[in-house]
């Protein structure tokens, strides 16, 4: 076999462990020899479309084992696959599929009318289950497969060639194509498998969208490698998913923290049979110390990590027996990953003292696809500059404060907003909140609390701010308070900053 990557991944699992369970989906378990067969056959199917090594094949749509197969049909066509959320508005995703230059698009039953709308910016579109509406020009999936030759292809792939390109979120501004290479992909897979102790009789949840780098690379590709299954729920409901666990003696699962806090209110997560459940990774954001502990509590260990679509993405870990000791800390790097604090000229901090976090190591990103310059701005010397403010203890685990992007400089003192973001959500009044920094002439930046009141309260902008202050050193508390509906978010959740300082960068103040 000359393919070293991600594609050759079932070819050897076909080798080693045919009869094992890869794949369960809605009632039907496809064993890694037939996963590998499928594998084949959508690789010849895209072949016949005209995929050649190094074109772009995107996939779009709710969790759906055609997601895994292309991926993987891709790497043995060494074809670079490209996920877009399936959240996008189509303004959104036409910038993705004609920023990668993708030359096909797969995409789920909902996706009928994007296809319809894009049909200018991509020629081929083909549907992976039959479309609930629209979609009528899309190719059938099924029908491809069944007519394409499953014979083992030999295509030379390297570890360095790219596999994927995955958008960042766009929090922080226009998306980027991080490009992920074979190597990122095998080296994230190991680094989690070995925090993770994965065996081959792992039974991880695809449960968070696979189109984004934790659904994809937090717990399912490294199953996969291991020689595990892969239990696919097509979306997250919380008691549904509990039900999946239960009967489909899910084993581990990766999950943003917002997941684990609506499955543990379920009535499910009392009643339901977890135990064969031993691991769950979190990440993205913060896990709350009172929804880790009615997990901990049902006798799964957690492991909280932090990481970024550019690092594919785990960097660092937090293990439950830490959990308790390290409270608010993301952990240390994994295995083959090395973090750093740094200054601005580069040196290194002390101990305790916040600068950039930097990160290196072979799950490390080749760079922004077709933007060298956004690229040079982040990576030199193999260290990627995260934009993330943190500190290292005496111990050397990472604190993460906030993003550089968001940090508040006010009268020459650092706000964090996410830690004043964090009180303001102490108070029963606050649902959401968001804390930007808008100009000053006397302070050069203050802060500003946009908050999302509770249904039926009318806070008083003063009283929170005198709550405020009874929590924070004074210059960390906002000068003023907006209240609003609701936050502009991204499709991952996240809440758009910078629409908000545009929005509210004339905000002055207002005579009393
Ligand atoms: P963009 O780069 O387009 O602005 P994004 O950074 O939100 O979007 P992702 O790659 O999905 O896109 O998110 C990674 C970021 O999420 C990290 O850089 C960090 O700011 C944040 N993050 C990830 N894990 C944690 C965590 N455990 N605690 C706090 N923040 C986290
Ligand atoms: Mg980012």
């Amino acid at each position: 076999m000359r393919n070293a990557g991600l594609g050759s991944w079932p070819e050897r699992r076909l080798r080693i462990s045919p009869g094992r369970d890869a794949i369960w989906f809605e009632g039907t378990t496809t064993s890694h020899a037939q996963f590998a067969l499928r594998v084949r056959r959508a690789a010849a199917a895209l072949a016949g479309l005209g995929v050649a090594a190094g074109d772009r094949v995107a996939w779009t749509g709710g969790n759906h084992p055609s997601a895994l197969e292309t991926l993987y049909a891709c790497g043995q066509l060494g074809a670079i696959w490209v996920p877009v959320n399936a959240r996008l508005a189509v303004p959104e995703a036409e910038y993705v599929l004609a920023h990668s230059g993708a030359s096909v698009v797969v995409h789920g039953r909902e996706h009928g009318p994007l296809a319809d709308a894009l049909r200018h910016v991509v020629a081929t579109w083909i549907a992976a289950e039959p479309p609930a509406d629209g979609g009528a020009d899309s190719l059938p999936y099924e029908d491809l497969l069944a007519a394409a030759d499953p014979e083992q292809r030999d295509e030379p792939v390297a570890l360095d060639d790219p596999c994927l390109i995955m958008y960042t979120s766009g929090t922080t501004g226009r998306p980027k194509g991080a490009v992920l290479t074979h190597g990122n992909m095998t080296w994230n897979a190991v680094n989690q498998f070995m925090g993770m102790d994965f065996t081959p009789s792992e039974r991880t949840l695809a449960l968070a969208p696979l189109f984004h780098i934790g659904g994809l690379n937090g717990t399912v590709n490294p199953a996969l490698l291991r020689g595990g299954c892969a239990v696919i729920v097509r979306r997250f409901d919380p008691a549904e998913t509990l039900a999946v666990i239960e009967e489909q003696r899910v084993t581990s699962f990766f999950a943003v923290p917002t997941m684990l806090d609506a499955m543990s209110r379920e009535p499910g997560f009392r009643t339901r049979d977890l135990s064969a459940l031993r691991t769950i990774g979190a990440a993205g954001a913060p896990l709350p110390l009172p929804t880790l502990r009615t997990w901990l509590d049902r006798g799964v260990t957690m492991q909280q990590s932090y990481g970024m679509t550019e690092a594919a993405p785990g960097c660092t870990v937090l293990d439950s027996a830490d959990a308790e000791r390290k409270v608010g800390s993301a952990g240390k790097p994994v295995f083959f990953t090395d973090v750093r604090v740094v200054r601005p000229d580069g040196s290194a901090a002390d101990v305790d003292e916040i600068g950039e976090i930097v990160v290196q190591g072979p799950n490390v990103m080749a760079g922004y696809w077709n933007e060298p310059e956004r690229t040079a701005e982040v990576l030199s010397d193999g260290w990627y500059r995260t934009g993330d403010a943190g500190s290292l203890d005496d111990e050397g685990y990472l604190y993460i404060r906030d993003r550089y992007k968001d940090m508040i400089i006010s009268g020459g003192e650092n706000i964090y907003p996410a830690e004043v973001e964090s009180a303001l959500l102490e108070l029963p009044e606050v649902v959401e909140v968001a804390v930007i920094g808008v100009p000053d002439p006397r302070w050069g930046e203050v802060g500003l609390a946009v908050v999302v009141p509770a249904p039926g309260t009318a806070p008083d902008p003063e009283a929170l701010r005198t709550e405020l202050r009874a929590r924070l050193a004074a210059f960390k508390v906002p000068k003023y308070v907006e209240f609003v509906d609701d936050l502009p978010k991204t499709a991952t959740g996240k809440v758009r900053k910078p629409d908000l300082r545009s929005q509210y960068a004339h905000t002055e103040e207002k005579p009393a």
